[in-house]
């Protein structure tokens, strides 16, 4: 089977490196899609659209590979790999990165310019995947989320067309980009805003043992805090700890005086760590730190829900749950808004009045992961009491449905998008994502 118009490269059901050509992050996703159209420019993202319009093939878009729920691969259908879309280019305080980019490949271009975007907290994340859905990553709190800093878009629509998508042209497409996923057509490259970045910002981990877990995190939540310093407070077993921990991971973009008093402060607050590594650390490096907690070729899940202020017995329940995790990658995290996040600009995301995400991760190694999964969503059974009105739609896990899906928007937000969705995709084309249906639905066998 050839595709009109496409320069790219196949990898059909049977050719040799099919297997590795539908290689993604999780997998505990088993698809087996028909071919691989591996693109290597807009036109052949255009080619491949068309193509599985004409031929009613269900279609799924690959960027980084790293969503939960493995939307990026389809049985029986076109997966549309955009690794090939690598055009990255630094103009003052622009930056434009085509869709096939991990974060860690856009720190390695910026960060020599003394700039950062405000990307992934684990380097290996794709740039569209993340940006299209919330994006909230270590500069959110004083620079907002991904989409918030999203200007335009190339963007291949339902109907192959290439659409430069900016506020003074096709402006509701530009605003359902900015945290509608991958609904409304397929994006070709990206243009970001910038922002300072020092050399080397004051950032690190301090590690507790678990007994004392319950009333650092207490500590932690009630510590004021200026919208340059960020955190994430994890439950979990890292290999070199080999039993349950917490990481408290904090940065601090501020001038070094300021963030060594915030940091000062911090460490006063939650007392003597186990291991203390908050020292000046280029911002490349702190991205990279986390990424060997969540390595390729296991197996994941997810549950997560935007809440309100943790109370103790909140804080409680998930020091005890962290306690009887089986798999020492499966962890509890709990990351704060606030700042750039709570005042930022109208978009699809709903949650700015929310206090903080809490991710439940179950990862095992072998089979169903029957014990991690129901451990997973027993744990985000006990957070719910504290919800402030669903999931993050970045995080999403296995099989979890449109009710879930909905979740994660306001019911204004979600019908607006469903408006749009009409608009440029109308026979939900693009359905193999987290699916906003347009709002005359239509069927599908
Ligand atoms: C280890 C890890 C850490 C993470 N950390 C964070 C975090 O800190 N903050 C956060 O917000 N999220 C985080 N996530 C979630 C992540 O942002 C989402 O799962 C996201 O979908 C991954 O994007 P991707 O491009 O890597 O994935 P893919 O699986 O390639 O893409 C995901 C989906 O996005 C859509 N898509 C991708 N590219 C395009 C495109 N160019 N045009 C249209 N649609 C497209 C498609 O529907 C696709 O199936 C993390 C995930 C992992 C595994």
């Amino acid at each position: 089977m050839n595709i009109k118009g496409f320069s790219g490269h196949l990898v059909r059901r049977g050719d040799p490196g099919f297997e590795q050509a539908c290689g993604i992050w999780n997998r505990a996703v088993r698809r087996t899609p028909r071919l691989v159209a591996r693109c290597h420019t807009a036109a052949d993202v255009a080619a491949a659209v068309r193509h599985a319009a004409a031929e009613g093939l269900p279609l799924a878009v690959r960027a980084g590979g790293h969503n939960f729920a493995g939307h990026a691969l389809v049985d029986d259908g076109l997966v549309m790999d955009l690794r090939g879309l690598r055009a990255i280019r630094v103009d003052g305080d622009v930056l434009e990165a085509g869709a096939g980019l991990l974060w860690g490949e856009v720190d390695a271009v910026t960060l020599p310019h003394g700039l950062a975007a405000a990307g992934g907290s684990v380097s290996k994340v794709g740039v569209a995947g993340f940006t299209l859905g919330t994006g909230l990553g270590w500069l959110g709190r004083r620079h907002g989320l991904a989409a918030d800093n999203l200007l335009s878009a190339r963007v291949v629509t339902a109907d192959g067309e290439l659409l430069d998508v900016r506020p003074d042209a096709h402006p509701d497409l530009l605003w359902a980009l900015r945290g509608g996923c991958g609904n409304f057509g397929v994006v070709t490259s990206f243009t970001f805003r910038l922002h300072p970045m020092r050399a080397e910002p004051l950032a690190g981990t301090l590690m507790f043992p678990v007994e004392r877990a319950a009333e650092v995190i207490r500590r932690v939540v009630d510590l004021p805090m200026a919208d340059e310093c960020n955190y994430a407070a994890v439950l979990t077993s890292p290999p070199f700890a080999a039993k349950p921990v917490l990481l408290v991971t904090a940065l601090h973009l501020g001038p070094p005086a300021e963030a060594r008093a915030a940091m000062d402060e911090l460490r006063r607050a939650t007392g003597e760590p186990l291991l203390d590594t908050i020292k000046p650390t280029p911002f490349a490096a702190f991205q990279r730190s986390t990424d060997e907690s969540a390595p390729e070729g296991t197996r994941w899940d997810v549950r997560s829900e935007w809440l309100r202020p943790l109370d103790d017995a909140a804080i409680e329940s998930a020091v005890a749950a962290a306690r009887a995790a089986s798999s020492p990658l499966s962890e509890v995290l709990f990351r704060p808004l606030g700042g750039a996040i709570a005042t930022g600009p109208d978009t699809p995301f709903s949650y700015r009045h929310a206090s903080f995400l809490v991710e439940v991760i179950a990862n095992w190694a072998e089979g169903d992961g029957t014990r991690e999964r129901q451990w997973m969503r027993e744990t985000w059974h006990s957070l719910l009491r504290l919800s402030a009105g669903g999931a993050d739609v970045n995080h999403l896990g296995l099989g979890e449905g449109p009710d879930r899906v909905r979740s994660a928007y306001s019911s204004q937000v979600h019908d607006r998008l469903a408006a749009i969705k009409q608009v440029y995709d109308p026979a939900n084309l693009f359905r193999s994502t987290q699916n906003i249906p347009p709002s005359r639905q239509p069927e599908h066998p």
